[in-house]
């Protein structure tokens, strides 16, 4: 998986979706955004992602602007994901 550069923040566009059941599925921000799903924490421990596994959130995004997948907030032991925001 590469780095990808989004508008200037290293955003994810990619995830993998736990649902209420323990069965996971990757999952594009587009998808989420075109279904109208609300935003998701990072909390809420649904969404990984993809290269480092760490829980990222939903961000939903109005209008114009893309929605799209970001990490939380740097942890102590946090394995400096290169998809994480800067
Ligand atoms: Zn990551």
């Amino acid at each position: 998986m590469s780095n990808m550069a989004y508008k200037g923040v290293n955003a994810v566009d990619m995830a993998k979706y736990i649902d209420y059941t323990g069965a996971y599925r990757i999952v594009t921000a587009e998808e989420f955004e075109r279904k109208g799903y609300p935003s998701i924490s990072v909390y809420d421990r649904r969404l990984q992602c993809l290269q480092c596994g760490e829980y990222v959130a939903f961000v939903k995004r109005e209008g114009r602007h893309s929605s799209y997948f970001r990490h939380g907030n740097i942890r102590e032991g946090d394995r400096g994901c290169s998809l994480r925001v800067k």
